[in-house]
């Protein structure tokens, strides 16, 4: 049985009536997440280019749902579990032993993407299937970055695991270079980097951890209806600006990240969804790093790191 046939009898089994998981998207060689029922198991598939996190999908449904969750996916769900947002009980997780993911901007720069078929690894090669006939190119030459430095290939939560357990990476060197500079030359790294952003919101809208129905870096989002007074607009806080400019840009960043403390799956969808190709990795994972060194917090704990601030200050 071939991965994509023991992930469809593995959702059969869970007799879920809802499935969340990856189907084929017409015309283009990537999956999408879907709602599913039982009766349309034979339409999931899975490779290396089902990219997108389903933690968030999970918040909207209720009831006996089954996943399909790569390691970062079963990392924002076990997240959301430890916040209250999904029950356990609720999951039944098909776990992938993941070799990372395809990066679509990578891969759109070697071969015309209406041109392929379909993608699967074999050894160290992506196989392409193209229009006409077949293309081999080293995953190393589209491999996501953010996958290079995963601590969570396996998934830390599953009910049952497709493919055998890998080890992650434990180590933060794709941070040498950024901790190598001085403060002020971080300062102006980051500054050029938020000055290109528009504000579009993409990132947090993606983000299986932004889930506040009202945020406090975007006016928009705020519960201002046509019934509102003038005293409610007026009291409603005004962190940043509706211009977009790097500063306010940053703050719009800085906000985000903070937020995300001891928190951040490492799905990379942030990114992924940037039309910037601003690289927000890069302080998340810094983040997470001052989070392990001076809080002491490591991700895998069984309580969120709000909560163990709280004990700190006892
Ligand atoms: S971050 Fe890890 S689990 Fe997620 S897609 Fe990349 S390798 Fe897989
Ligand atoms: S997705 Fe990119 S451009 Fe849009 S708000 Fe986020 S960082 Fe800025
Ligand atoms: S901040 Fe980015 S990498 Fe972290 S959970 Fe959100 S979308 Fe995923």
């Amino acid at each position: 049985m071939n991965e994509v046939e023991k992930i469809r009898e593995e959702l059969k089994k869970s007799g879920a009536e809802r499935i969340v998981a990856f189907v084929k998207k017409e015309n283009e060689p990537r999956e999408v997440l879907a709602v599913l029922s039982q009766k349309d198991i034979d339409k999931v598939t899975f490779s290396p280019l089902s990219v997108n996190n389903p933690a968030k999908l999970l918040m909207q449904l209720n009831g006996k749902v089954a996943v399909v969750a790569k390691g970062c996916d079963a990392m924002a769900i076990r997240q959301l579990i430890k916040e209250g947002k999904l029950k356990r009980e609720n999951l039944f997780i098909v776990g992938i032993s993941c070799r990372g993911v395809i990066d679509y901007r990578k891969l759109s720069k070697i071969e015309k993407l209406s041109e392929i078929r379909e993608v699967r690894l074999e050894g160290e090669e992506v196989v392409l299937k193209m229009r006409n006939g077949e293309k081999r190119i080293p995953f190393a030459e589209v491999i996501e970055e953010n996958c290079l430095y995963c601590e969570h290939p396996t998934p830390v939560i599953y009910d049952v695991l497709i493919g055998e357990a890998r080890e992650g990476r434990k180590d933060f060197s794709d941070l040498e270079k950024l901790e190598k500079m001085s403060r002020e030359e971080r300062w102006e790294y980051w500054i050029s980097q938020f000055e290109r952003c528009i504000r579009c919101h993409a990132c947090r809208s993606v983000c299986p951890l932004c889930y506040c129905e009202e945020c406090i870096v975007d006016p928009s989002n705020l519960a201002i209806s046509p019934m509102s007074t003038a005293e409610d607009k007026a009291s409603y806080p005004r962190l940043l600006g509706k211009t977009v400019n790097a500063k306010d840009n940053a703050i719009y960043h800085i906000i985000r990240v903070l937020h995300h403390a001891g928190r951040c799956s490492g799905c990379g969808e942030c990114e992924r969804a940037c039309p910037m190709e601003l690289p927000l990795r890069k302080l998340e994972r810094k983040l997470e790093k001052v989070v392990k060194e001076v809080f002491g917090y490591d991700l895998n704990e069984d309580i969120p790191f709000f909560s163990k601030l709280d004990m700190l200050g006892d």
